[in-house]
């Protein structure tokens, strides 16, 4: 690798400003294992330093009219699209999305987003009327304050731009803490933000981990909210955390997704389904995890999936094409490899890839894209989180046993059913516990939100709701209605 890069300052009201004490953390290229950047991180002094500029830049920001909010998202917008390529490329060194998909989906994932809560925010209505029958009741909605954002690796622009976005529009200022993992592309969205002119103190960057910045922002008297996401084990912590200081919470979590497959499916379902599990390297909380498969066209899935599987080229991130990169730190790649030994000790089926490096491969987080079949829903691969390329696959008689067993798991985040059967999919789709249930392949329309239920937490991200998340309902009566 090249020279390292100095990415030691933290962006605060306005500026980028050296951190109170020195602490450096190298951040790791997952292809070469080597070390890209050197970023600071933050303690005490620093959070109560971005806090303050954020707590001190909110009186003006929350009485901007609202098509100033909206003209800084649209220069946001288009300073991050010329910025694009450059977000891309720091994902890439970052977390090793290869270069192909971290243009088109991971950056393009952060400009989708933007101009969707442009649309949604240019018809927002900050005041309505309750209703007829109460004439002079209204319903404002109401930026909630200073709001600590903190961040996740695996989709480090898309989960960036789902909170910054619509907390700023809707009149907060904010304090982003990014992964520590994955810091470089927040920090390239912080040049974007400068350049488009967001007024200092409403958006401000400090790096660190969970147990710093993480914790000071969620115990700070004068942070509002937290908004969260990443697993289910910090976001109890931060709730606890946040307790004391009667902060609102929203939280984004985990999943293991299942995904019904009858008999009547589209072949194509299978491989779907599979292509998802692998896709960036299996580091999506949605990837539909868990595939059930209607006993008649169980062996015949496997066996699509295995071919998926096998089929499914994983390389360097640096390379241009379709293939699947390395996972995204030496933790994460230990962490799946046990699991892959548990599935195999626990008596699962292993019918593509399993564990070790993939071939020919000496360096680098890369993982075999794995399948196992004849899993039982009490199995570890089936309980927990893997966030690696690893499917799980188990066969059901009736359509009430698999939604039982999709049903049986700490997690609600996203589930998935492949039928023909029209009512089948409208039964299911209300029965399924899930913030999302996804049918056919058909993905959710623009506009809708993301979140979860149970354990995968309870945020809704998107969407008109993703702008309410960031806002507090303000119930006013004896409303003045002459002027209006
Ligand atoms: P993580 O929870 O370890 O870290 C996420 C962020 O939280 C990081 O910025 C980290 O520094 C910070 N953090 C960690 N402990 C903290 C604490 N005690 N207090 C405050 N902050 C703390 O998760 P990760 O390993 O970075 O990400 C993977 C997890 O995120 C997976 O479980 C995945 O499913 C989940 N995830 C969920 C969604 C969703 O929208 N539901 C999206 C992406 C990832």
């Amino acid at each position: 690798m090249t020279q390292m890069a100095d990415k030691r300052k933290f962006y605060i009201d306005g500026a980028w400003v050296d951190p109170a004490a020195a602490r450096d953390l190298e951040v790791i290229d997952p292809t070469t294992e080597e070390p890209v950047a050197v970023i600071s991180l933050g303690g005490q002094a620093d959070t109560d330093r971005a806090v303050a500029a954020a707590k001190a830049a909110f009186p003006a920001w929350s009485q901007t009219p609202p098509a100033d909010r909206l003209a800084l998202a649209e220069r946001i917008l288009a300073v991050y699209r010329r910025r694009n390529d450059d977000i891309a490329a720091a994902m890439t060194a970052e977390m090793g999305a290869p270069t192909d998909m971290s243009r088109e989906d991971q950056a393009g994932s952060g400009s989708f987003h933007i101009e969707a809560f442009i649309d949604a925010f240019r018809d927002f209505q900050f005041i309505r009327p309750l209703g007829d029958h109460a004439p002079t009741s209204m319903v404002a909605w109401e930026p909630i304050g200073v709001v600590g954002l903190i961040t996740p690796w695996n989709w480090p622009m898309n989960q960036v731009t789902l909170k910054v976005i619509p907390a700023i529009l809707a009149g907060n200022t904010v304090v982003l803490k990014p992964s520590e993992i994955a810091p470089l592309s927040s920090m390239v969205f912080a040049e974007v933000l400068d350049e488009a002119g967001v007024p200092a103190g409403v958006f401000n960057l400090v790096n660190g981990d969970g147990a710093g910045v993480g914790t000071q922002l969620s115990t700070h008297p004068d942070v509002d909210m937290i908004s969260f996401t990443g697993s289910t084990r910090a976001g109890i912590a931060i709730t606890k955390a946040a307790a004391d200081t009667v902060k609102k919470v929203a939280l984004e979590l985990g999943g293991k997704g299942a995904n019904l497959v009858f008999a009547d499916a589209d072949p194509k379902a299978v491989v779907r389904g599979a292509r998802h599990v692998f896709y960036n390297s299996g580091q999506s909380c949605n990837a539909p995890t868990r595939m059930l498969v209607e006993r008649p066209v169980y062996e015949q899935a496997i066996e699509t999936a295995r071919r998926v599987a096998e089929d499914t080229a994983v390389g360097s991130a640096h390379e241009p094409g379709r293939h699947i990169g390395p996972v995204v730190s030496r933790q994460q790649w230990d962490k799946i490899q046990g699991l892959i030994q548990t599935g195999i000790d626990e008596g699962a089926r292993l019918v593509a890839g399993g564990p070790g490096l993939p071939e020919g491969v000496n360096r680098g987080y890369f993982v075999r894209p794995t399948v196992f079949a004849d899993v039982t829903n009490d199995m570890t691969i089936a309980r927990q989180e893997i966030f690696g390329p690893v499917l799980a696959i188990m066969p059901f008689d009736t359509e009430e046993e698999a939604l039982r067993i999709a049903n049986d798991t700490i997690y609600g985040l996203t589930n998935y059913v492949q039928t023909q059967d029209g009512p089948r999919r409208s039964r299911l789709a209300r029965q399924l516990r899930s913030g999302m249930v996804e049918m056919n392949g058909v993905s959710r329309g623009r506009g809708s939100a993301f979140g979860g239920v149970k354990a995968s937490g309870r945020a809704r991200e998107g969407g008109v709701w993703g702008l309410e998340e960031f806002m507090d309902s303000k119930q006013i009566s004896g409303w003045d209605t002459s002027a209006s």
